[in-house]
């Protein structure tokens, strides 16, 4: 098998973000931006009054948010990937646990 012929090598499986508020230090009240600044996908990664939400049909699932993750128990999951067709609240990202 060639790796550069296009098509030959089997894609990864899709992967997205998934943000545990118990580890979250900005669920605690303390300010933490780091994953949403540090995140290549324009509008992945939502803040709302300082909580940060992962959209899944955004999130690319590159991990770079969990990388650089501070919180001492890292607060980010990487997941295999709904289908896309799911809605956008899909995930304990956003239920807030
Ligand atoms: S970098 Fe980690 S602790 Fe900070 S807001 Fe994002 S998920 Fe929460
Ligand atoms: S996995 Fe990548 S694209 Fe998805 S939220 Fe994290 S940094 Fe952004």
């Amino acid at each position: 098998m060639d790796p550069k012929v296009p098509g030959d090598a089997p894609e990864p499986p899709p992967q997205v973000a998934i943000i545990q508020g118990r580890q979250c230090l900005a669920y605690r009240s303390l300010s933490c931006s780091v994953c949403a600044e540090r995140c290549p996908e324009p509008g992945a990664i939502i803040r709302e009054r300082g909580i940060p939400r992962v959209d899944p049909m955004v999130c690319t699932g590159c991990g770079i948010c969990q990388e650089v993750c501070p919180a001492p128990q890292n607060a980010v999951l990487v997941m295999p990937a709904p289908p896309k067709t799911l809605p956008m609240n899909w995930g304990p990202t956003n239920h807030g646990i």
